[in-house]
C-alpha cells in the first residue's frame, strides 16, 4: 500500500490538468484534481470556445452584407441581439464544461471543487483538507493583467466580456496580441466602434513581418480605429463615459474599455515555498523538458510554465506527462513547428519560423503571394488574403508558412503536417492542388518573390 492517499494530485482542472489526470487513471494511477472554478478551464469557459463562438457570430453579419450580391437580394443585415448571442455561448460553454467533469468521473479521477494548496511538498490543503500525494501536477493556468494607469480599475479584462448583458456601443481595446486583435475584431463584426490602441508600429509582434502588415491593414478594413505606436496613459469617467488617453496624446471617448496587455501565471495563491518551488518572469515555473520543476516529484503543464500558452500544448503536455509517469511511455510533446491562428476577421495562421527567424539562421528564398479572394471579387468588400512560404535555400526545406485570410487557420493545420514531416518547397510543388480554392496556391507557388541572405 502507498503511503500517500493519491498516486497523482493535479491542481487545476482546465486542459492539461484534465488531460493529465484523466491519462493517468485511464493507466491505472490512483488520481485526484482540484477545481477552484469552473471545469476545462480558461479555453472552454472565458477563452478559445465562447470566444470562437462570438466570431462565429461577427461573421454571420458579414455574410449577410455581402449576399446581395450573389443575388440574396432578401437577405438583409438586422439588428444584432447580444442576449441571443450570450444565451446560446453561455449554453455551450455550460454543456462543454459539464463533459470535462464527466470525462473525469468516467476515467475514476476523484475530484475537488475547490482552492489546492502547499502545506508541504508531498501534501495538500484541499478546501480546508489535508491530502498527501506521491507526485504533484501544478496545472494552474493564467490569469489577465491590467497596466498600471490611472483610472485602470475602470477597464476591463478579457473574462469580464463574457459577462456583459448588453454590447458595449463604443469600445477601446489596448494591445497588439491575440486578445486585443481577436476581441477588437469581433467587436466591430456585431456591430461596435472600436478604437484599438498598442505601443508597436504593427500588431502581433513576434509575427511575420508580412502577416503584421497584412493585419494592421484588414483591421483598417473592417473599420477599428488603430492608435498605433501609442502607450495607454490614463482612464477617466466622464459624463459621456471613459475617456481613454494615451502617452502620445490622442484621447477617445468611449463606453468600455478592454484591456488585453498580457498574462501572468496563477502562482500567487498556491504556497509555493512550502514546495520550495521558486518562480521565474511572470510568476511561471520554470520546469525542464519532461515539465519537471526542482522538485523531482512536482510538474507543472500548460500557462503556469509560460512556454507556448495554448491549449493543444498543455493537452499535449499534459498527455506526455501521464504517459511518462504511468504508462511507461516515457515522452515529451514536440514543441517544435506549433502552428497557431489568431480569430480575426479574417484570420491569420502560422506554422513555424518568421522571415526574420529564419533568415538569422541561414539564406531563405521568399514565396509571397496577395490577392483579392474570389467571394470578395464579387462581394466586393476590400479584403486581401497574403500567403508566405519561407524556404532555406540550403535544404529546400519549407521552414514556415504564414497566411493572413478567409479559412487560414483550417488550412494551417495541414501545412502544419507537412512542415514537421520535413517536406521540401519540391514536396509543395509536387502536390496537386485543389480548384478552386485559395489553400491550392500553397502549392502553387512557383517564382520566388525575394532571396534573403
Ligand atoms: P487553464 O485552462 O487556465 O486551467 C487552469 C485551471 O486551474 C483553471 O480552471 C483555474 O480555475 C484552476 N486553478 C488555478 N489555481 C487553482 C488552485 N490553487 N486550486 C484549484 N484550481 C486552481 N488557446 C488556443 O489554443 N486557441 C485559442 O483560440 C485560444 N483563445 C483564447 C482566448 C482567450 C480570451 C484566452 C484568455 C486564452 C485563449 N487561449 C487560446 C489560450 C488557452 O485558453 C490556454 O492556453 C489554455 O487554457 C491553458 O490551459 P491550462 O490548463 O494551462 O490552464
Ligand atoms: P499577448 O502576449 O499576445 O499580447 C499582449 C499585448 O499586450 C502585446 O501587444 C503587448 O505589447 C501588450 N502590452 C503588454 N503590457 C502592456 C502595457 N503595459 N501597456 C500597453 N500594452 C501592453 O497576450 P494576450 O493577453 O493577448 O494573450 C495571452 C496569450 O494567450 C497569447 O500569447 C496566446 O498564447 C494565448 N491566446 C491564444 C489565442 C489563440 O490561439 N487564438 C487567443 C488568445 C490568447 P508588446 O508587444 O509591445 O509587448
Amino acid at each position: 500500500m502507498s503511503a500517500y492517499d493519491f498516486d497523482l494530485f493535479v491542481i487545476g482542472g482546465g486542459s492539461a490538468g484534465v488531460r493529465c489526470a484523466r491519462i493517468s487513471a485511464t493507466h491505472g494511477a490512483r488520481v485526484a484534481v482540484a477545481e477552484e472554478r469552473f471545469w476545462g478551464g480558461t479555453c472552454v469557459n472565458v477563452g478559445c470556445v465562447p470566444k470562437k463562438i462570438m466570431v462565429n457570430a461577427g461573421e454571420y453579419g458579414l455574410w449577410a452584407e455581402e449576399a446581395a450580391a450573389f443575388g440574396w437580394q432578401e437577405m438583409v443585415k438586422g439588428q444584432h441581439r447580444w442576449s441571443v448571442l450570450k444565451e446560446a455561448r453561455d449554453a455551450e460553454v455550460e454543456r462543454l464544461s459539464a463533459i470535462y467533469g464527466r470525462l473525469l468521473a468516467n476515467a475514476g479521477v476523484t475530484p475537488f471543487e475547490c482552492r489546492a494548496t502547499f502545506i508541504d511538498p508531498h501534501t495538500l490543503d484541499v478546501g480546508g483538507r489535508r491530502v498527501t500525494a506521491e507526485r504533484i501536477v501544478i496545472a494552474t493556468g493564467g490569469h489577465p493583467v491590467k497596466p498600471d494607469i490611472p483610472g485602470a480599475e475602470l477597464g476591463m479584462i478579457s473574462d469580464d466580456l463574457f459577462t456583459l448583458e448588453e454590447m458595449p456601443r463604443r469600445v477601446a481595446v489596448v494591445g497588439g496580441g491575440y486578445i486585443a486583435l481577436e476581441f477588437a475584431s469581433l467587436l466591430r463584426a456585431l456591430g461596435a466602434e472600436v478604437d484599438l490602441v498598442y505601443r508597436q508600429s504593427l500588431p502581433l509582434r513576434g509575427f511575420d513581418h508580412d502577416i503584421r502588415e497584412a493585419m494592421r491593414d484588414a483591421l483598417d478594413a473592417l473599420g477599428i480605429r488603430q492608435h498605433v505606436g501609442h502607450e495607454i496613459a490614463s482612464l477617466e469617467k466622464t459624463a459621456d463615459g471613459i475617456r481613454v488617453a494615451t502617452a502620445g496624446g490622442q484621447a477617445a471617448t468611449v463606453d468600455a474599455v478592454m484591456f488585453a496587455t498580457g498574462r501572468v501565471a496563477n502562482t500567487g495563491g498556491l504556497n509555493l515555498e512550502a514546495a520550495e518551488i521558486v518562480t521565474g518572469r511572470f510568476g511561471a515555473i520554470p520546469v525542464d523538458a519532461r515539465q519537471t520543476t526542482r522538485q523531482p516529484h512536482i510538474f507543472a503543464l500548460g500557462d503556469v510554465t509560460d512556454q507556448l500558452n495554448l491549449t493543444p500544448v498543455a493537452t499535449a503536455q499534459g498527455h506526455a506527462l501521464a504517459d511518462t509517469l504511468f504508462g511507461n511511455k516515457p515522452r515529451t510533446a514536440n514543441l517544435q513547428n506549433v502552428p497557431t491562428a489568431v480569430f480575426t476577421i479574417p484570420p491569420a495562421a502560422t506554422v513555424g519560423l518568421t522571415e526574420e527567424l529564419a533568415a538569422a539562421q541561414g539564406p531563405v528564398d521568399i514565396y509571397l503571394t496577395r490577392f483579392t479572394p474570389m467571394r470578395h471579387t464579387i462581394s466586393k468588400r476590400a479584403r486581401k488574403t497574403v500567403m508566405k512560404l519561407v524556404v532555406d535555400r540550403a535544404s529546400q526545406k519549407v521552414v514556415g508558412a504564414h497566411m493572413l485570410g478567409d479559412d487560414a487557420a483550417e488550412m494551417m493545420q495541414g501545412i502544419a503536417i507537412a512542415i514537421v514531416a520535413g517536406a521540401t518547397k519540391q514536396d509543395f510543388d509536387a502536390t496537386i492542388g485543389i480548384h478552386p480554392t485559395a489553400a491550392e496556391e500553397f502549392v502553387t507557388l512557383r517564382t520566388i518573390t525575394r532571396q534573403v541572405g
